[in-house]
């Protein structure tokens, strides 16, 4: 099997496992455990019902596909197990895929608070359940990074969060984070926020590279699932592309799901709008999170998830808009969409 369409069938279809792995069950961005096969990381569900399965043997981890496949499990991060002033560090931020330090600077969202949050999305459910703290703060993060680095357990770093009250509050927020962390730790910063009303904030943003998550371009299923950004709607492309003046082509992306229902067409145009800005589609399938409202809602097929990332892919290496020049975050870590390796096969 190629290398993108193993890594979308484990994205969507997820592997059954006879081994112990360390899971993320909450937090923002899709839940889940993480493999090493060639150069590629996925990000993966464990589902027991999968047709793929994961062993341990005396040689290694193997998964069990057609063909055996050799897989690598990332080593445990040792700054898990560090405390920051007597917090856990893990619990101020997480490693995910193999190098990638990330943590979520506010554990809140207030569309939540105004009953507009997106359905599929976990952010508060690990604060719920006692795994982080609500507020990050410069210091902490900062000590964290450096401890990561320290230990080789990360050289870049994703900072995401929920939606501030006050967009401007949210912008100074996210840039001192993330001047702190590069400054302690030298490591590249990715930062995730909300479109803000007022475009010429983005002026203020220090990072990296930014991403700024559109979800759906379907607008009855932006309605439906994340009723606040179906808001926020008409700002996202203005946004997007002033982000790409900034921080330049292929430093910018959006995390587009898959499989919420979603017209087709629609989707692939919308990735080609945005391509056309020099902005990154970061294709993910839909990922049920427990505690969520969206948590029986069905995972996407792989055929369908895959006929979409092949078209993205082509049109990608037409724009000549590519993930392998991003800086920072999620799109270099690339565990949880395949749009990186389509790219290399079409
Ligand atoms: S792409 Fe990597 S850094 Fe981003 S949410 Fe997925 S595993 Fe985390």
């Amino acid at each position: 099997m190629k290398t993108a369409k193993l890594k979308n069938f484990l994205l969507t279809e997820g592997l059954r496992v006879e081994v112990e792995v360390e899971s993320r069950k909450g937090g923002a961005g899709p839940t889940g455990s993480y493999l090493i096969f060639g150069d590629s990381i996925v990000n993966f569900a464990i589902n027991p019902e999968s047709p793929l399965k994961l062993v341990r043997r005396e040689d290694g981890y193997f998964i069990i596909a057609e063909e055996e496949i050799p897989v690598e499990l990332p080593p445990k991060p040792k700054f898990h197990e560090e405390l920051y002033e007597g917090i856990p560090m893990k619990m101020i931020a997480r490693r995910h895929g193999k190098d990638v330090l990330a943590s979520t600077v506010l554990q809140k969202c207030i569309l939540k608070d105004l009953g507009k949050g997106c359905k599929f999305c976990g952010i508060e459910l690990s604060l719920k359940s006692g795994d982080t703290v609500e507020m990050k703060l410069p210091e902490m993060l900062a000590e964290v990074s450096r401890t990561a680095k320290k230990y080789g357990d990360a050289t870049h770093v994703t900072l995401t969060t929920g939606k501030f009250e006050d967009e401007r509050e949210e912008i100074i927020t996210m840039s001192k984070v993330s001047e702190a962390v590069n400054d302690a730790s030298g490591m590249p910063v990715h930062v995730q926020i909300t479109p803000p009303q007022n475009v010429e904030l983005l002026e203020e943003l220090k990072c990296d590279t930014l991403g700024i998550h559109i979800e759906s371009f379907d607008e009855s299923v932006l309605k439906k699932v994340a009723p606040g950004k179906f808001e926020m709607r008409e700002r996202f492309e203005i946004v997007l592309k002033k982000a790409v003046d900034i921080f330049g082509e292929s430093q910018v992306s959006t995390f587009v799901i898959l499989g919420l229902g979603e017209d087709e067409m629609r989707t692939v145009e919308g990735c080609r709008r945005l391509l056309e800005l020099g902005v990154i589609p970061y294709l993910v399938p839909f990922r049920k999170i427990r505690g969520t409202e969206m948590e029986n809602y069905s995972q996407p097929s792989p055929e369908y998830t895959e006929r979409v990332l092949i078209r993205v892919a082509e049109m990608m290496k037409n724009f000549g808009v590519d993930p392998r020049r991003n800086k920072a975050g999620c799109v270099k870590c690339g565990g949880c969409s395949a749009i990186g390796e389509y790219l290399r096969e079409v």
